[in-house]
C-alpha cells in the first residue's frame, strides 16, 4: 500500500500553474446554427433554480463551424449577449472544441476553454530519449497499486508503460505544445484546458488513464477536464449502447484514479471528467449521477447534436413552413446519406431498412414527425434511426441558409420550450441532481 508521493525531486504541483478554476459542475451545449443560446441558458437557469450548482459552457468544433460557415467569434458573440439577456453574472465557458494547432488561431481571442484535440498523435512515435523520461517518472509505481475505492488493485508494469507511452505519450506532449501555444497569446489564468482522447478507436481502460495522467503531470500541462473514451458506443443523439455492469466499473475507477492522480502527481484539485457525446445517453446518466455524489467529484458533460435536433422538433411541432422545412430536411438527409453519414461512420448505427421512405414522412402531420424524432422512449412511433439521420443533416439545413435561421425566428418561442426542456429535464435533472 502507498501512502506517500512517490516522484519525490520530480514532483511539482500543477495547482501553482496559473489558471482559470473550473467549477465543480459545468455543462456543455452546442448550437450549431446560433440561434438557441438564451434557450440554452434558461435550461441552466431552471437547474439553479432546483439547487443545481451548473455552469454554462457553450462549445463548437472547428468541424462544426466549417460545415454551418460559421466563425469562431460567432460563439462569443452568442453566450456574451445570452448572459446579458438574461442577467448571468457568474462564471461562462466558450469552449474551442476539439482543436489542434493547425486549428486553433481563429479560436484564440473568443475562448476561455480549449478542448485540445489529441487523437491524431495517438500511436505517433515518439524518441526514445522521451519514452526512457516517461518510464523512469513512472517507475515507482510498477507492482501492485492499490488506489482508493477501487476494489483489485492495478497491476502496472514497465511493459504497460511502455505500451501506453506507445500510445498516448507524443498526443500528451502535441497537448502540451497547443497549451503553450495558447498560452504565449493570452494569460493562462483567463482559460480552461481540456485533454481529449476520446476520438480514438479502443476505450481506455483505468490503468490507461493513470498513465495519461502521469504524462500529463510530468508535461507541466494544467488540465482541468479529461475526456477519455469510455466503454460502449456513445452514438450521436441517442442512448448509450453497451454494458451499463461494465460502464459502471470503469467509470467508478476512472474517477478513483483521478483522485489518486490529483494528491499524488499533483494535477490540479478540480480535474474532472468530461463525457463527449454526452447528449441523449439516458440509461447511463443515473450511474454518472450516482458516482459523482458518492465521491463528490466534478463533471464536464458536453452536448451539441442533440440542441440541433431540438430546433426541428420545434419547427415541426409549428407545422406550416416550418415542418415542411422539417421534411425537406429528412428528404435531404436522406438523398445524401452516404455523403452525410461517413464522417459519423464510428458513432452512429442507423439501420436503412428502418428509415421510413421520403413520400410516408411527407404524408405525416406535426404529431407523428415530432414523436418520431424527440427522444422519448417510451413513445411507440419513437425512431432511433430517423433520429441520427436529422442529427447528420445538420448540413442539409446549413445550405437552407436564411430560410431555415428565419423559421427559427419565425417560431422562437416554441423551438426554445423544446430547446429548454431537453437540457434541463432530460439532461441536467438525471445527470446533476
Ligand atoms: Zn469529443
Amino acid at each position: 500500500m502507498r501512502s506517500a508521493r512517490l516522484l519525490g525531486k520530480d514532483f511539482t504541483n500543477l495547482e501553482k500553474i496559473t489558471m482559470k478554476k473550473i467549477k465543480k459542475y459545468t455543462f456543455g451545449m452546442g448550437d450549431r446554427f446560433a440561434h438557441q443560446g438564451e434557450a440554452q441558458l434558461q435550461a441552466i437557469l431552471n437547474a439553479k433554480a432546483e439547487g443545481i450548482d451548473v455552469y454554462p459552457t457553450w462549445n463548437k468544433s472547428f468541424r462544426e463551424h466549417s460545415i454551418v460557415g460559421s466563425k469562431p467569434q460567432g460563439l462569443r458573440d452568442e453566450a456574451d449577449a445570452a448572459v446579458k439577456v438574461l442577467g448571468w453574472e457568474e462564471d461562462y465557458y466558450v469552449d474551442a472544441d476539439h482543436i489542434g494547432l493547425k486549428t486553433v488561431d481563429d479560436f484564440i481571442p473568443g475562448s476561455n476553454f480549449y478542448t485540445l484535440d489529441v487523437a491524431d498523435f495517438v500511436g505517433a512515435e515518439s524518441t526514445s530519449e522521451a519514452i526512457d523520461g516517461f518510464l523512469d517518472f513512472v517507475k515507482d509505481y510498477f507492482g501492485e497499486l492499490r488506489i482508493e475505492g477501487i476494489s483489485e488493485p492495478l497491476n502496472l508494469t514497465e511493459a504497460k508503460a511502455r505500451a501506453a507511452a506507445g500510445k498516448f505519450l507524443k498526443a500528451i506532449s502535441e497537448a502540451k505544445a497547443i497549451y503553450n501555444y495558447i498560452a504565449e497569446q493570452r494569460e493562462p489564468d483567463t482559460f480552461v484546458t481540456e485533454v481529449s482522447v476520446d476520438e480514438t478507436d479502443q476505450p481506455q481502460t483505468p490503468e490507461d488513464l493513470f498513465f495519461i495522467l502521469a504524462m500529463i503531470a510530468k508535461e507541466k500541462l494544467p488540465a482541468q477536464t479529461i475526456a477519455p473514451k469510455f466503454t460502449g458506443r456513445f452514438n450521436k443523439g441517442v442512448d448509450y449502447v453497451g454494458d451499463l455492469v461494465q460502464f459502471e466499473k470503469e467509470f467508478e475507477e476512472d474517477l478513483c484514479v483521478i483522485q489518486y492522480a490529483i494528491k499524488e502527481l499533483g494535477l490540479p484539485e478540480g480535474l474532472k471528467l468530461s463525457v463527449h457525446s454526452g447528449s441523449d445517453k439516458f440509461s447511463i446518466y443515473p450511474i454518472i449521477n450516482k458516482l459523482i455524489k458518492k465521491y463528490d467529484t466534478g463533471l464536464h458533460v458536453k452536448t451539441a447534436g442533440t440542441t440541433w435536433l431540438e430546433e426541428v422538433i420545434g419547427l415541426a411541432e409549428s407545422g406550416g413552413e416550418g415542418l415542411e422545412i422539417a421534411k425537406e430536411i429528412y428528404a435531404g438527409a436522406l438523398e445524401n446519406f452516404d455523403a452525410l453519414t461517413a464522417p459519423y461512420a464510428t458513432v452512429i448505427d442507423i439501420d436503412k431498412s428502418k428509415l421510413p421512405t421520403v413520400e410516408e414522412v411527407n404524408s405525416w402531420g406535426s404529431e407523428k414527425f415530432v414523436e418520431t424524432l424527440r427522444h422519448d422512449l417510451s413513445s411507440s412511433c419513437y425512431n432511433l434511426h430517423f433520429r441520427q439521420l436529422i442529427h447528420v443533416g445538420f448540413k442539409i439545413a446549413a445550405k437552407m441558409g436564411n430560410r431555415f435561421t428565419d423559421a427559427l425566428i419565425e417560431n422562437k418561442a416554441i423551438v426554445a420550450k423544446n430547446v429548454t426542456q431537453n437540457l434541463f429535464e432530460r439532461h441536467m435533472i438525471p445527470i446533476l441532481k
